[in-house]
């Protein structure tokens, strides 16, 4: 795990270009796992004594205190989907038509085809499927009853989505990828995905290295404690789990966030009001208790 420094200076020489991607990744990732906790190192725990405070900042308790962060390093790889994402919003906007053959090319190459089912009287996609009857299956438009249902061939779906990609005939998702994932898709998102591999093959080092530069920045800022305070674990607690923190005026209760005080320091008449509707809220939770069906 590399030092706050040596982090500062790993992000400044990529960004000069004067080290490659590659190698960085390699420096900042060495012998720690993504999701690694940088709090384990003698780097972080030097700079952490020296910036705590000696109270919380929040109710000024002495004890147990903690280093409260109000933003935290968003992951490599979270950048790295957003930015793919922005990168082929872009592409599609510039690149909207398509060539035939290589979309084929690339369903063919990348999906297996449920076909679905259609009636041969209407068309209609509700065939029903019956497991004791003869004929097999039944529509449920036309109520045509037989026994082999007809299918779209890609082809024709293809022909028909190049005429309207959002016809009714092309709107089911029965495309299923070929890999582990088995993610079922219509012809639009195949589409989609063939855009942005294109955008993953043609600019992916570019991508790459914004991603990584965010998430490094993240990192550092984090490090940096530029986003944090000392908290006493109770603050702390507060904040993390219920997002509520000290009230400005009383500097006794804890309010919600979206507050400007807490209940008590509220004026008269709004603080009956808010206790009302906290004890209605209570009896009729006790109701919905007793009745079974909370
Ligand atoms: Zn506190
Ligand atoms: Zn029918
Ligand atoms: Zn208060």
């Amino acid at each position: 795990m590399l030092t706050y420094n040596e982090l500062i200076e790993l992000r400044n020489k990529l960004t000069r270009g004067e080290i490659g991607l590659e190698l960085a990744k390699v420096q900042y990732w060495n012998d720690s796992k993504e999701g690694q906790r940088s709090w384990n190192t003698k780097d972080w725990k030097e700079r952490r004594s020296k910036f705590i405070k000696e109270k919380c900042e929040i109710c000024s308790s002495r004890e147990i205190l903690t280093i409260q962060h109000f933003s935290h390093p968003r992951k490599y790889s979270d950048y790295l989907r957003e930015i793919t994402r922005e990168y082929t919003k872009d592409y599609i906007d510039t690149n909207a038509e398509i060539n035939k053959s290589e979309f084929i090319n690339y369903l063919l190459r990348k999906y297996d085809y449920l076909p679905v089912p259609l009636c041969p009287n209407c068309k209609g996609k509700n065939p029903s499927e019956r497991v004791r009857k003869i004929p097999k299956y039944r529509c449920a438009d036309c109520k045509h009853e037989f026994d082999k249902a007809i299918y779209k061939s890609v082809d024709e779906l293809i022909s028909i989505f190049f005429e309207n990609d959002e016809a009714y005939e092309v709107r089911d998702k029965c495309f299923v990828s070929k890999d582990k994932w088995r993610n079922e898709h219509n012809l639009s998102s195949v589409k989609y995905w063939q855009q942005r591999e294109r955008v993953k093959n043609k600019d992916s080092e570019t991508i790459e290295k914004e991603a990584f530069l965010l998430h490094l920045n993240d990192c550092i800022k984090y490090l940096s404690f530029e986003d944090s305070i000392t908290a006493c674990k109770k603050c702390a607690y507060h904040f993390d789990i219920k997002k509520m923190e000290l009230c400005p005026k009383c500097k006794q209760h804890y309010k919600g966030l979206q507050y400007l005080t807490c209940i008590e320091c509220l004026p008269e008449e709004q603080r009956k009001a808010a206790l009302e509707s906290i004890q209605f809220g209570k009896e009729w939770h006790d109701i919905h208790k007793r009745l079974g069906i909370d």
